[in-house]
């Protein structure tokens, strides 16, 4: 079985294809190689290996002989040997999974320096001071990798062998007045190397390896391992990563921005990952190892003009210092976007003014520049209409549609300071100090910001939940950056004049002293820090041409309808903006709670006859046709489908000795009677009981004063030259007699109104699908119905047996236990739920061919949920305003992906 796969000098094993196997990184290393660029000769080992390992415990026999094969061809093209006195050999040993996890697995560097190779190294770069710089840097992270952290050694806070080594670095230094690590001599490193060896042996209870061959089989073990640790678990869950996917393990020739004057690295995107802009982007440190760069220790170069920020304006770059290897990276830069079709992240180290690259990847990008570089690649004809549509995700849209700081509060707003713009939008909230705090504060409903000076894979959980991110150091392309935009998160970076003191959860900024908790608000657009809270704002949609660009493609694409779920004129119109074509859901009860009309509601309820109720529930009439009349035209000509009353009737009734007194003296009913008629509506179970059309087949007067109101809405538009389309639906049906006895009250309606007031309209009667029962004698119902609307909420708690409302004390145990995978009130449970869905279509459409079917449950701005209704032929899904861009895409996508 092949475990090994060589890539170096045009010939590599793997190709782009096989991420699984190799990782994104070991594929795409494979694939630069096989384009002839120039790539550090190596090897990868395989996922398989990984997850052998992590089940056996122990490596498949023939790994020990493919590796030294590997590595003998890479000696060979280096004309180096690894372990060896004369020109040796040093490898980086890193991870690579199948999906990037920045910064979550381990990576040794420098592997193969002894004291054995030192001198070789020494002869064949002709610089001690660079040698020595390396061994050090080996013996910090081969301690903490692999002897440390591999072994599952959890050293207390401060105490951990890496900082140790820190202390005794920071201390030689403070001892002989040196400021910068530049101004350690060859012999400092050296003696500073001795120190840390007898520190790690001293510390870990065994040395530190001088065999080659030994640090190589450690790195691989513990870069492995480092799959399992507690940052790549935690990830994991956040990113929903299967665990046995396991990681591949990259051995590649060191190549060494740290080779003096003459070299460099850098980082840089084939476009701009904050906007999206085509422009090349990155940035770069002379004399200096990636790690430096990703660190924020030194604030790095700009690669270009274009690149530069306000804090790296007076720093050369490289296309200024060094035009040739600039015109170099640009060219690979070129070929890399032309042949991946997509935006790049890359990695590249100039070695004694040799260009060598040492990763691609697809560049993480916030939502706005998503969107702008699929449909500028889709004009370059770069991708298809499809692949444009399909590089999108609903998160980016989501994440467009996120807040920024409203401009008006920031003009008067005091300006704590900048930073550099690493994360898109705003955010606002209560400053906090550690990742553990920024999780327990927002358990307890807060709103945080999460101050670091900069972060690092362990604060991971804690950016999760925070509102923003703010760093005192770091650059646009450190952890906290790249993290945060990965998410679409608000986050500022690199912020100098900030002043954190852990100890007492302080900070100074520029001179104000904040304390944990005071409340702060960044424009990650901008890099901007406030004090205080200032108000955010909804984005502007429809100023953005490549959304609205974007939107005009879905429509194209598209099969399904997508209609809004509105109870408000407002909300009608913001919907219509987002692209909604009709109202999917108009809920009514909403329009009975303000003050004027819950009396009239509570007289009707607490009525004693037919009478009695009927002289109440007319005095709804007039709010009840304003209302329609004001959701009707607003979406007008699209359809409206208004919902009669569902709710178990004592949600209206008051529940205080206050509000009940109230309700006396207003409606001249004595207290007591109030409180009994209260106790007989109780019931033990509301969710199942007098409630949807049981509520109108009981109380036909709301049923006929909730289809007046609609109709004579629908008369005055009509006859204001408008053109109005009601759609009226039952609640809660379960048998065809009950929507037979509502259905027959609408259209007796309908009739006397078009009748008496000399008009014509076109309307539709239909019915909620939303029980088992309504599903299984689909048919039946359709005889009645001209449409129907899978009400998917309640659909999914009856099919379960979940209440909807208390199924919080038990879901994120079923998640957390794999009884369950998703919660299904957020995506549709395709197995059953999905089923009865598929039986309703299926049995209504057999009696009644031009039934139209929707559905309008919270599923409706579902991604997963709309493929799965897309699927199962529905006609439109209906979601909340702010979910129908979303929707939009899902439904385009769900149409590419069904012809795939
Ligand atoms: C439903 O049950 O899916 C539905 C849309 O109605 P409601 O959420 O109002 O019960
Ligand atoms: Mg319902």
């Amino acid at each position: 079985m092949k475990l090994v796969y060589y890539f170096g000098d045009g010939q590599a094993d793997g190709a782009v294809h096989q991420k699984d196997l190799l990782g994104g990184k070991g594929a795409n290393l494979a694939e630069m190689t096989r384009l002839g660029i120039p790539v550090p000769p190596g090897f990868t080992i395989t996922t398989e290996v990984c997850t052998h390992y992590m089940t056996e415990g122990k490596y498949p026999e023939e790994l020990k002989h493919q590796v030294g094969e590997s590595l003998l061809k890479t000696e060979t093209i280096m004309n180096q040997q690894f372990g060896y006195v004369v020109n040796p050999l040093l490898v980086s040993v890193r991870s690579g999974a199948r999906q990037s996890m920045p910064g979550m697995m381990e990576t040794v560097l420098n592997v193969g320096l002894t004291n054995q190779t030192i001198p070789g190294l020494i002869q064949q770069s002709g610089d001690e001071r660079f040698v020595y710089d390396a061994y050090r840097r080996l013996i910090t992270m081969y301690s903490d990798v692999v002897m440390e952290k591999a072994l599952g050694l959890k050293p207390k806070d401060g105490k951990g062998i890496r900082e140790q080594l820190e202390v005794i670095l920071e201390n030689f230094k403070t001892e002989h007045n040196y400021s910068e690590d530049t101004d350690l001599t060859a012999d400092d490193l050296k003696a500073i190397s001795e120190s840390f060896k007898l520190c790690v042996h001293n510390v870990l209870g065994k040395p530190f390896p001088d065999d080659a061959t030994e640090q190589l089989w450690g790195a691989i073990t513990a870069v492995f391992k480092s799959w399992n640790g507690k940052r790549a678990q935690a990830y994991r869950r956040i990113e929903n990563i299967p665990a046995n996917w396991g990681t591949a393990v990259n051995v590649q020739t060191m190549v060494f921005g740290n080779m003096g004057d003459e070299s460099a690295t850098g980082v840089a995107f084939t476009r701009n990952p904050a906007t999206g802009e085509n422009q090349f982007y990155g940035e770069w440190l002379a004399n200096a190892q990636g790690e430096d760069v990703v660190a924020g220790i030194r604030t790095p170069n700009p690669l270009n003009k274009y690149s530069t920020t306000s804090e790296s304006k007076n720093l050369p770059s490289l296309e200024e210092v060094n035009h040739k290897i600039y015109t170099v990276l640009d060219t690979v830069k070129t070929r890399l976007e032309v042949h991946y079709h997509d935006m790049q992240d890359l990695e590249f180290t100039i070695q004694k003014g040799r260009l060598w690259m040492l990763q691609t990847r697809t560049g993480k990008r916030n939502g706005a520049a998503a969107i702008r570089i699929a449909m500028d690649m889709l004009d370059e004809g770069l991708i298809s209409e499809d692949e444009a549509l399909l590089r999108i995700s609903p998160e980016n849209i989501d994440e467009i549609m996120h807040e920024t700081v409203d401009p008006k509060s920031e003009k008067s707003a005091t300006l704590l300071a900048t930073g550099l713009p690493a994360g898109p939008g705003g955010a606002t909230g209560q400053i906090v100090f550690t990742a553990e705090d920024a999780e327990s504060w927002t358990q307890q409903g807060k709103k945080v910001i999460l101050i670091r000076n900069e972060t690092s894979p362990e604060d991971v959980h804690g950016m999760h939940v925070a509102s923003g991110i703010l760093t005192a150091k770091g650059g646009m392309t450190s952890h906290a950056a790249l993290v945060a935009r990965g998410w679409g998160k608000c986050c500022v970076v690199g912020c100098s004049t900030l002043n954190i003191n852990f100890d007492t959860k302080t900070l100074n900024i520029n001179g104000t002293a904040l304390n944990e908790g005071d409340w702060i608000t960044l424009n990650g657009s901008w890099g901007n820090i406030y004090n205080g809270a200032l108000s955010l704002k909804k984005p502007d949609l429809e100023q953005n041409q490549y959304f609205k660009k974007l939107m005009k493609l879905t429509d194209q694409k598209r099969r399904l309808g997508i209609r809004t779920n509105a109870d408000s004129p407002e909300d009608a119109i913001q919907a219509r903006k987002f692209g909604a074509e009709g109202i999917g859901l108009c809920r009514t009860e909403h329009m009975f709670f303000e003050p004027k009309r819950i009396s009239a509601m509570r007289e009707m309820i607490l009525a004693k006859d037919e009478a009695s109720r009927r002289k109440a529930v007319m005095k709804l009439l007039p709010f009840q046709r304003d209302d329609f009349y004001g959701i009707l035209k607003a979406m007008a000509p699209h359809p409206v489908t208004i919902r009669l009353l569902d709710p178990p009737l004592h949600e209206f009734l008051p529940h205080t000795e206050e509000q009940i007194k109230k309700l006396s003296q207003e409606t001249g009913i004595n207290s007591l009677d109030i409180k009994s008629r209260i106790t007989a509506l109780h019931e033990s179970n509301p969710m199942l009981g007098h409630r949807g059309c049981r509520l109108g087949i009981m109380y036909p007067e709301i049923t006929e004063m909730q289809a007046r109101a609609i109709f004579e809405a629908t008369t005055k538009l009509v006859k204001e030259g408008e053109n109005p389309f009601p759609e009226v639906m039952i609640p809660l049906v379960g048998s065809a007699p009950e929507l037979e006895n509502q259905k027959l009250i609408v259209s007796q309606l309908a009739n006397e109104i078009m009748k008496k007031e000399s008009v014509s309209f076109d309307y539709l009667i239909g019915t909620m699908i939303e029980l088992p029962r309504a599903c299984v004698t689909a048919d039946e119902i359709a005889n009645y119905a001209e449409f129907f609307s899978f009400g998917t909420n309640d659909l999914t708690q009856t099919t379960f047996g979940f209440s909807r409302d208390d199924v919080g004390s038990f879901m994120p145990q079923y998640l957390e236990s794999k009884i369950i995978n998703n919660d299904p009130f957020q995506s549709i449970d395709q197995l059953g739920v999905g089923e009865l869905v598929k039986l309703g279509v299926q049995k209504g459409r057999s009696t009644n061919a031009k039934l139209k079917i929707g559905i309008c449950g919270e599923h409706g701005g579902d991604p997963d949920s709309i493929s799965f209704f897309n699927n199962a032929g529905l006609d439109y899904v209906s979601c909340s305003p702010y979910r129908v861009p979303i929707a939009r895409l899902a439904a385009a996508q769900a149409t590419i992906k069904s012809k795939l």
